[in-house]
C-alpha cells in the first residue's frame, strides 16, 4: 500500500507540511513513485514514556520522549534532541525528514534523525535537567550509537545536556564514546567552533545572497528572532560582517535600536540575567513585532511557524534567511515570494550546525583534532558551495530556493537508494 494513503502514526500539522513540501518537489522532479513512497515516512520511530522524579522527591511525573530516524541509507542518522512542550512524534518525524535533506544538501554522510522530550526545560533545576537527560538517554540507548544514530543539541538543550548524554551512554557500554553525540564541550571531545557553527553558517550565506540580489552587506539592517544558540551567534557574526543588528528577541520579548544594538553588551546581559527582559540600553517591543521592524534582512532563529500568512505582509526585509527549522509556513512562503522576498530555506541556511557536527564526529572517530581555522574555513567552503549549487538549480529550473534545495537534497538520496536496491 502506498504510504501516502496509509494512516500514519506521526501525522501532525508539521509532518503533513514536510510531506506536502516533499510531494510538491517529487512531482516536479518526476520522482520514481516507489522511492517517493519510502521517503515520505521515517524508517524507525521510537516512543518512550518514563518517570521523572522532581527535586521535592514526592512528585513523580510521566514524561514522553521520541527518537525518529528518517533514513538509514546514507550512513548513521544524525539530528538534534529538543526539550520543549510542543515536542510530539509528528514534530520530531518532520524534523527528521528535513535533517535528511539538509545532510544531503551539504554532502555529509548521514541520514536524518530527530528526538526530544515533551518538557519545559526552563521549569527544571539543574539536577532535574540532568535526571531527565540521563533517563531519556537510557530509554533510547539501543537505537543510538556512534555508527547508528548520533544526537546533537537543539531547542532547549545545550553542551551540558550533550555531556550528560555522552556520559550515560559511555557508562552503559563501559568505556568513553565521545562520537555518540556532537555539540559536546571541547573538554570532552567536542569540536571547537561547534557552538557558533549554526549561527555562523547562517550568516555566511548573507554575502552570496546579497551579491545575487545586488544588495550591500555592510551597513545592512538585520533583525533576528531568537537569541539562543543560533540567534545569538548569528547576531555576533552579522556584527563582525559590519551589518547593523537592529532587533533581537527571546521568549520574554524583543529589544530594538534602529542604530544597531551592541551585541556583546546584549549577550553579557543575557548571560547575567537569563533573558532580554530588563535590558537597559535599547527599546523593548513585543517579540512578534520583530517581524515588522524596518530591516533589510530577517533571520528567524527561534521556533517553527512564526512567519505566517497573518504577518507576512508586515515583513519589510528583502532577504529572509531561515536559522530556525520551519519558521515560515507554506502560505507565508508563497506570499513572501510573490512580494519578491528572497528566502534562503532552513535546510540550506542552518546546515552549518550539522556540518560542524560532522567535523566533530570525524575528529572523535579518528581521535585527531583540527584547528579552529581549519574548521571555520571548511565550514565556509561547504556552506558557500551548497548555496551556489542550490542557486544554480533555482536559476536553471526557474524555481524558488526552497524547491531548489529540496531537489538537491532529494536527488542525492534517491540516487543512493536506487544503487543500494531493496533487501532482500
Ligand atoms: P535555543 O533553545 O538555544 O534558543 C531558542 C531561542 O528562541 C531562545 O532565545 C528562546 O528564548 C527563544 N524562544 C523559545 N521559545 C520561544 C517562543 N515560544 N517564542 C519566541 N521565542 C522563543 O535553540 P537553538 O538551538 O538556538 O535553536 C533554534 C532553532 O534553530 C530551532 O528551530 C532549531 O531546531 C534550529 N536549529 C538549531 C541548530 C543548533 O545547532 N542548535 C541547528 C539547526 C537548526
Amino acid at each position: 500500500m502506498s504510504a501516502q494513503n496509509a494512516h500514519s502514526e506521526w501525522d501532525s500539522p508539521m509532518y503533513l507540511e514536510a510531506v506536502a513540501q516533499f510531494d510538491r518537489v517529487a512531482e516536479f522532479m518526476n520522482l520514481d513513485e516507489n522511492i517517493a513512497d519510502r521517503l515520505r515516512v521515517p524508517q524507525r520511530a521510537t516512543v518512550v514514556s518514563f518517570p521523572f522524579r522532581h527535586d521535592d522527591y514526592a512528585t513523580v511525573e510521566t514524561l514522553f520522549g521520541y527518537r525518529v530516524q528518517h533514513l538509514t541509507t546514507m550512513g548513521p542518522t544524525k539530528g538534534g534532541i529538543r526539550f520543549d512542550m510542543d515536542v510530539d512524534l509528528g514534530e520530531v518525524a518532520a524534523l527528521a525528514m528535513w535533517m535528511t535533506w539538509k545532510c544531503s544538501i551539504v554532502g555529509v554522510p548521514f541520514g536524518g534523525a530527530k528526538g526530544g522530550v515533551r518538557v519545559d526545560p526552563r521549569s527544571l533545576s539543574r539536577a532535574e535537567l540532568q535526571r531527565v537527560t540521563r533517563r531519556f538517554t537510557m530509554e533510547i540507548i539501543n537505537v543510538i550509537g556512534p555508527q547508528t544514530d548520533i544526537p546533537a543539541p537543539d531547542l532547549g538543550t545545550n553542551e551540558q545536556v550533550m555531556a550528560w548524554l555522552m556520559d550515560t551512554y559511555s557508562q552503559h557500554v563501559g568505556h568513553s564514546v565521545p562520537a555518540v553525540v556532537t555539540g559536546k564541550p571541547p573538554s570532552l571531545g567536542g569540536s571547537i567552533a561547534r557552538r557558533e557553527a549554526t549561527g555562523r553558517g547562517v550568516v555566511s550565506l548573507i554575502p552570496p545572497a546579497c551579491a545575487h540580489l545586488d544588495m550591500p552587506v555592510k551597513g545592512s539592517k538585520v533583525a533576528i528572532h531568537g537569541f539562543g544558540n543560533v540567534g545569538r551567534y548569528a547576531a555576533v557574526a552579522a556584527s563582525e560582517f559590519g551589518m547593523k543588528v537592529v532587533a533581537v528577541s527571546d521568549i520574554s520579548g524583543a529589544v530594538y535600536d534602529d542604530d544597531g544594538l551592541d551585541i556583546d553588551d546584549v549577550a553579557k546581559w543575557v548571560d547575567g540575567n537569563g533573558l532580554l527582559e530588563g535590558y537597559p540600553s535599547a527599546d523593548h517591543i513585543e517579540g512578534s513585532a520583530l517581524f515588522g521592524v524596518d530591516c533589510d534582512i530577517l533571520i528567524p532563529a527561534a521556533i517553527q511557524g512564526v512567519v505566517t500568512a497573518d504577518n507576512a505582509s508586515d515583513v519589510k526585509a528583502r532577504l529572509l534567511v531561515e536559522g530556525a527549522n520551519n519558521p515560515t509556513t507554506l502560505a507565508a512562503d508563497d506570499l513572501l515570494r510573490s512580494r519578491g522576498v528572497f528566502i534562503v530555506p532552513d535546510i540550506l541556511a542552518n546546515a552549518g550546525g550539522v556540518t560542524v557536527s560532522y567535523f566533530e564526529w570525524v575528529q572523535d572517530v579518528q581521535a585527531y583534532f583540527w584547528s579552529e581555522n581549519e574548521i571555520v574555513g571548511r565550514l565556509r567552503e561547504i556552506m558557500t558551495r551548497a548555496f551556489s549549487d542550490v542557486l544554480n538549480i533555482a536559476l536553471t529550473e526557474n524555481v524558488d530556493m526552497r524547491t531548489a534545495a529540496l531537489i538537491k537534497g532529494i536527488q542525492r538520496v534517491t540516487d543512493a537508494k536506487l544503487v543500494r536496491g531493496i533487501f532482500p
